[in-house]
């Protein structure tokens, strides 16, 4: 098949995992006969710095005639001022908007060779395997917002943000996650903070009224706090976690230690299915952030972005055997005791980022 894919390296490590995606797209292309086109367009800070702007049109432009969107991180300290009024973070969140990315699939895999990374005691996390449907065009992060600089009441600044839910939104990302269960283990926990927030109260009578369109999925609702100590006390009791736009944002960040590194988890934005499309279109990413702290070192870890090509191909492209292929590849190099830094234990092999990619590339083409 043919198939135009862009990349979005952005800034910090993204631009060293990204290469990484790339190499190994390129490698099942050649395995399997495919033709992937590839475009590179500017988001977040480095876009900041070469147009003013963290998402220009052009960039925009590009992923809307793409059949999938390699992403993959944004931000830094060089752009952090508290006080500056355009940020890279303000790159994802328009791309997430303005391509109408509602549903964000992060899923939570243990990797049986992995057990002794996570700083969590194995007996916990063994057989782990769990996916966030998380939210991701609403809630806090876009609803009304006053900066501290806009108003100033008796000399003091106040700020506020507004989390907004309609039921509509609420509805669309319910069904995403009760399809997903029936394909799993036919479970969904839906976390929120009903007890306080009126959005979480709507939430959670939206999503059980959803709940019985599934007879077949058991639903159960979770307080977020609650959920935030029964994901490190009983993991493996989870199958599909459905949850708002900043809970999911938190939860899978905690989520990431079960399988023992931020640098292991993938993540697929997806927006709703168009008649112009034969696969719903998607913006594929590492769930981790630019990493400021190792940048330029070679030790990041790229199978978050490398598992995330895996879903980009099985989501957006139809290629469900070509997203096996890179999967094994990742599971093969783990179990050939390849590892970068963030993963490595004594009797393992230290490799850096590029080794990786190389060697999951170069089994793709073998096999
Ligand atoms: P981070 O995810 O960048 O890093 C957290 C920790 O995990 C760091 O110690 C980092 O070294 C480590 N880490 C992350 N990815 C790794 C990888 N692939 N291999 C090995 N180690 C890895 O989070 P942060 O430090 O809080 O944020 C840094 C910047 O990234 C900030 O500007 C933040 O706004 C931005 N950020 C962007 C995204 C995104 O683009 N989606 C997500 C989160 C944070």
């Amino acid at each position: 098949m043919k198939a135009t894919i862009v990349t979005l390296p952005g800034d910090g490590i993204g631009t060293e995992v990204v290469a990484e995606g790339v190499k190994t797209l390129r490698a099942v292309a050649q395995a399997f006969g495919h033709q992937f086109a590839f475009r590179e367009a500017l988001i977040g800070g480095s876009a900041m710095d070469a147009t003013g702007d963290p998402l220009p049109e052009e960039t925009l432009a590009a992923c809307r005639a793409a059949d999938a969107v390699l992403l993959g991180a944004v931000g830094g300290p060089q752009w952090d001022d508290p006080t500056a009024k355009v940020r890279p973070e303000q790159g994802l969140l328009g791309l997430r908007q303005e391509l109408g990315l509602y549903a964000n699939l992060r899923p939570v895999k243990l990797h049986e060779q992995l057990l002794h990374a996570s700083t969590l005691k194995p007996g916990v996390i063994a057989g782990v395997d769990l996916i966030v449907v998380r939210e991701l065009t609403g809630g806090i992060y876009f609803g009304p917002r006053q900066e501290a600089e806009e108003v100033q009441t008796a000399g003091e600044m106040s700020a506020y943000d507004t989390m907004v839910y309609t039921a509509p939104e609420v509805r669309r990302i319910a069904h995403v996650a009760f399809r997903l269960a029936l394909k799993r283990r036919n479970k969904v926990a839906s976390v929120d903070k009903a007890n306080v927030l009126a959005a979480s109260r709507l939430w959670r009578r939206v999503v059980t009224a959803v709940a019985a369109e599934y007879p077949d999925v058991t639903l159960t609702h979770v307080l977020v706090d609650a959920a935030a100590m029964h994901l490190i006390r009983r993991p493996t009791d989870f199958d599909v976690i459905l949850t708002a736009n900043m809970f999911g944002d938190i939860l899978t960040d905690e989520a990431s230690m079960l399988a023992g590194s931020m640098g292991m988890l993938p993540s697929a934005s997806l927006a709703g299915e168009r008649t112009d499309r034969a696969h719903p279109f998607g913006v594929y990413e590492p769930i981790h952030g630019s990493a400021p702290d190792i940048v330029g070192q070679g030790v990041a870890n790229p199978l978050a972005t490398i598992l995330s090509t895996a879903m980009l191909m099985r989501h957006s492209l139809g290629l469900a055997e070509e997203a096996r292929a890179v999967e094994t590849a990742v599971e093969a190099a783990l179990a050939a005791g390849y590892r970068t830094q963030d993963i490595y234990e004594e009797g393992t092999t230290l490799v850096n980022t590029g080794e990786m990619g190389d060697w999951i590339a170069g089994r793709l083409v073998r096999e």
